[in-house]
Formats: structure tokens, C-alpha cells, sequence
């Protein structure tokens, strides 16, 4: 199901109706009362990620808070094992993180290969405030998190460490596999997130400890500004999730912001992305990529590869998760 927004003009723009009908003047031509705040985000851990968020924006906080409060939960809940501690490491055993925050004014962090922190999205929003970098890696990146008053901590959980052990034990390779929800074999699930403050003012974020058992040193999408996330102040954002190579090699969240900039509602810029991949990547259909997007008006939208991708939204008055539509499904 795809969701479309529909606003409604609240009593003072009604009864400021009335006597505009009378004057001539069409309703539609007056900027309409947004319904803000609002934030989605990626998979069923976007449910307790986005009340974190709320509880910002309903205090009038600013989306960029909220965003980075939001995903904060994923990345320290232990039974997460895709996003922040407890993640699962890469092929040597090693949790290396990808995280990423854009904000409305165009401005962006981002940290990859972060070991040994728990919240990479708290550092790359000091690398977008506190130096004139985008992105910082690695050994670096860590180096700066140490200097910024952040803590060394062990992020391989025991029980993480026993299922990396038991993987090496079967000498497996590693496989890209889509949506398998049972816990011991689920290897990637990013968490994704857009906000509009009560401002109207739209951020994003997006963190996660990448696709499990990778080869060391690998990067995903997610902390790339323009494949993971994207933010266009005066357009709209969108976030992506799955197979990172897919998106990094479409750029793809710039190019779901680029359909809506001429037009598109986003449930459609984002199945316009999907298809970019389709006619790209001859494989494709092996993988699964899910994008979320929101325009400056409040619309959000989705759509993925494989059926199995969904996504949490939070408004006044909703908290729900919604199922993405499927490209390979549509077919
Ligand atoms: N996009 C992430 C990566 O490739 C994984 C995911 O979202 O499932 O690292």
C-alpha cells in the first residue's frame, strides 16, 4: 500500500475560505496548515527509534535532534545485531561501523569504519558541526570520537562473538541474503530516518554496523551522503536500506531527491529509483534494496525490490508500520 499524504486546511484557513471564494481567490493557492511533526524510518526497529524521536519533535525540538536521538536506540540495544553495538562484525570478527545526518541547510557528517563506539551517528553529527570535513574513517574518525569525549567500548557482544565463531567454524562465505527475519541468520538491516520539526525544517539519518560478516575494510552505502541518505531543504529526503553496492553504484537517496524535485510524489520517486537499479544491475533481483522518502510537504512514500521491506511512521496521530511495494512483485 502506498501511502499518500492529504492535508487538511484547519478551521482558520476554512473560514478564511469563505470570504475568499467570495473574492475570487482559489484555496489551493494558499499555502495549506502542514501536519508536522512527522518521522519514519526503516524496519520494525523504527517503532521504539521513532518514539524516541517524537519525544523531541512533540517538544518542538528540531528534526536534526530527532533524527540523532531516534536512531541512538537501535544502536544501543544489544539485540539490535545490524545496527551500532551488538552489530555483527565483519569476516575477522571486528564490528566496524557506517553512520551518517543531514540536516535541511544542505550541511552533512558521516564516519565510516568506526570501531569501538557506540553511537557513530552522535560522531558524524561532530564531524558536520565541528570541522570542515564531510567524512571521516576509520582510525581517524575514532581518533576524533576519542578527542570529542567519547568512550572506548567492546561493541562484540558474547553472543555475537559465539555466532561469528560458529560461521568461521562452517568455513561460510559470505552471502547477501534479503529479509530473513530469524535472528540467527538476518546479516543486514539498516536503520534509515527523516523527520520534519514543527518548523518544517527536515533532517536525516542513517547508521548501521553494515552487512554482516563483510570482507574487513568494506563500506556500505550508509554513510555515503547521496546512496544511504540525502536531504534537500527545499525538496525532501529520502533513506536506503539493503544491498549497499546497489545503492552506491545508482546513488541512489539523491536520485529518489532529484525525481521529487521534479515532481514525483515520493512513493513514486523512490519506485523510479528502484527501477534505475533494475535496468543497471543485471542481478538485481537477488538482493533487496528499500528506500523511504518525505517531502518538504509531509508526504512520505517507499517502495523496494523483494516484498519484505517496511517502514515505521510516527504523526500526532498515527504509529504504524507500513509494507513497501515490490518491484518484483509488480512485475
Ligand atoms: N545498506 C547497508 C549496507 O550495505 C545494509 C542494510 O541496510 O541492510 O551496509
Amino acid at each position: 500500500m502506498i501511502s499518500r499524504r492529504s492535508f487538511i486546511a484547519k478551521s482558520s484557513f476554512a473560514v478564511a475560505g469563505v470570504g475568499l471564494a467570495k473574492s475570487g481567490i482559489s484555496m489551493s493557492s494558499l499555502p495549506q496548515k502542514k501536519e508536522f511533526p512527522i518521522v519514519i524510518s526503516t524496519w520494525n526497529h523504527g517503532l521504539p527509534a521513532n518514539e524516541a524521536a517524537w519525544e523531541v519533535l512533540k517538544k518542538g525540538g528540531s528534526a536534526l535532534d530527532a533524527v540523532e536521538t531516534g536512531v541512538r536506540v537501535p544502536e544501543g540495544d544489544p539485540n539490535i545485531i545490524t545496527v551500532g553495538y551488538g552489530g555483527i562484525p565483519d569476516a575477522a570478527g571486528h564490528v566496524t561501523l557506517d553512520a551518517c545526518i543531514m540536516d535541511e541547510k544542505g550541511r552533512a557528517g558521516s564516519v565510516t569504519y568506526l570501531e569501538h563506539i557506540k553511537h557513530p551517528i552522535s560522531v558524524a553529527r561532530l564531524v558536520m558541526e565541528k570541522t570542515p570535513h564531510v567524512m571521516l574513517s576509520g582510525k581517524g574518525a575514532l581518533e576524533f570520537a576519542l578527542d570529542q569525549g567519547f568512550k572506548k567500548e567492546n561493541l562484540l557482544t558474547k553472543e555475537r562473538k559465539a555466532a561469528w565463531k560458529k560461521w568461521k567454524k562452517e568455513q561460510r562465505e559470505f552471502s547477501a541474503k534479503i529479509n530473513i527475519e530469524n535472528e540467527t541468520e538476518l546479516n543486514h538491516d539498516t536503520i534509515g530516518m527523516l523527520a520534519i520539526d514543527k518548523e518544517g525544517n527536515l533532517s536525516g539519518a542513517c547508521t548501521t554496523s553494515g552487512m554482516g560478516y563483510k570482507l574487513p575494510g568494506r563500506v556500505g552505502d550508509s554513510p555515503i551522503i547521496g546512496a544511504g541518505l540525502f536531504v534537500d531543504g527545499d525538496v525532501g529526503g529520502a533513506v536506503a536500506t539493503g544491498m549497499g553496492e546497489l545503492v552506491m553504484k545508482t546513488l541512489g537517496t539523491f536520485l529518489v531527491v532529484e525525481f521529487m524535485r521534479n515532481g514525483m510524489a515520493p512513493a513514486k520517486a523512490c519506485e523510479e529509483a528502484v527501477k534505475r537499479i533494475a535496468s543497471k544491475i543485471p542481478d538485481y533481483q537477488n538482493f533487496q534494496i528499500g528506500y523511504i522518502a518525505l517531502n518538504k510537504a509531509g508526504e512520505y512514500g517507499s517502495f523496494c525490490i523483494n516484498p519484505g521491506f517496511n517502514f515505521a511512521i510516527k504523526t500526532e496521530d498515527k504509529t504504524e508500520m507500513e509494507d513497501a511495494e515490490a518491484w518484483l512483485k509488480k512485475l
